[in-house]
């Protein structure tokens, strides 16, 4: 199947990176969201990112092939609140909220909207692929696209293979990925896969250090990349993903698991009730200026 036509669903932190890649190797992208601000908020994020990634990705990454010129890259995605405007797509990454109940209203409406050969991809943090394909009538076209944040400038995707996902499934998936620059491996189903099953837990450790007034996020943040060689320290990552996203991913990792070691921590619940959801609102367990940069205060100690 050539595709032309990518649709994408959830416009927030994912939906507006996984628009922008796609876009950016030359597809047709259609972005749809229930939330006509998330929309206006998404297209502005893109102008934004469009000018900065250049900079980020130099010596480090290779433009996708092949790159649009920034001009192109907006032109080529289109903004709709009409889920009918996804009926032409050849593949769809879903990005939703991660909330069984979102995505188990979205999938029957995607099977009905969606060519029978279309592709729907799955980006959640947790949920099981088998799970999310027994909502369609088309289990053997849905498949796991694991992209992490943000999703242009990294390299490495994984790919979740659910119970029913066929070969030429996986085979046209990889392919895509690809052509849009992309590496893939490709895991088998298991709730949170490789990366969330491990990352999750490693977050939540490292809130409960703060809850029990262990230590503090800079310094928390500090050992981990002093001491490990990581980019990142676990709470500046938590602060990246989202605490809402965490929060409904250890949530989804305790339901299927059903093991305690999952149970999110209670300054979690706390900072998300709060509205502290870290980069996106400007505040976690650092704070951000409006472009999403670590502030001054907590950069430096
Ligand atoms: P987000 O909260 O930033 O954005 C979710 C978007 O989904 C919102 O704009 C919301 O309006 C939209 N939405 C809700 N219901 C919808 C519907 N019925 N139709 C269309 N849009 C709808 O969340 P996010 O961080 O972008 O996460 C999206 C998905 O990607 C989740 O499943 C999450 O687990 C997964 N994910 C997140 C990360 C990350 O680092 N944040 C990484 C990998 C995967």
């Amino acid at each position: 199947m050539d595709i032309k036509h990518i649709g994408v669903v959830g416009a927030g932190t994912m939906g507006i990176g996984v628009s922008h890649l796609f876009a950016e190797a030359g597809y047709a992208v259609t972005l749809m969201d229930i939330d006509a601000d998330a929309l206006d908020r998404a297209r502005a994020e893109i102008a934004r990112n469009i000018r900065f990634y250049p900079a980020l990705r130099k010596g480090r990454l290779p433009a996708p092939a092949p790159s649009l010129p920034a001009e192109g890259i907006l032109a080529n995605i289109s903004f709709t609140e009409a889920v009918e405007d996804l009926g032409s797509a050849q593949f769809v990454v879903e990005n939703a909220t991660e909330n069984w109940d979102v995505k188990k209203a979205i999938f029957p409406e995607l099977d009905r909207v969606c060519p029978s050969e279309c592709v729907l991809a799955v980006n959640t943090s947790a949920i099981p692929i088998t799970k999310i394909a027994g909502l369609t009538k088309r289990a053997d076209r849905v498949v796991g696209t694991h992209f992490m944040n943000p999703a242009p400038l990294k390299p490495l995707i994984e790919v979740i293979r659910g119970y029913h996902t066929s070969p030429d499934t996986i085979r046209l998936t990889q392919d895509l990925l690809a052509a849009s620059g992309k590496e893939s491996t490709v895991v088998a189903d298991s709730p949170g896969f490789v990366t969330n099953r491990v990352l999750m837990l490693t977050i939540n450790e490292a809130i409960f250090l703060l809850h029990e007034g262990v230590s503090n996020p800079t310094d928390v943040d500090r050992l981990f990349k002093k001491c490990f060689g990581h980019t990142m320290g676990p709470l500046e990552t938590a602060d990246l993903i989202g605490l809402d996203t965490i929060l409904y991913s250890l949530e989804v990792l305790l339901d299927n698991f059903e093991d305690p070691k999952y149970r999110p921590c209670v300054l979690l619940k706390q900072l998300v009730d709060a509205g502290h959801l870290g980069r996106k609102s400007g505040r976690g367990f650092h704070t951000y200026d409006e472009r999403g940069i670590l502030s001054e205060e907590t950069t430096r100690a």
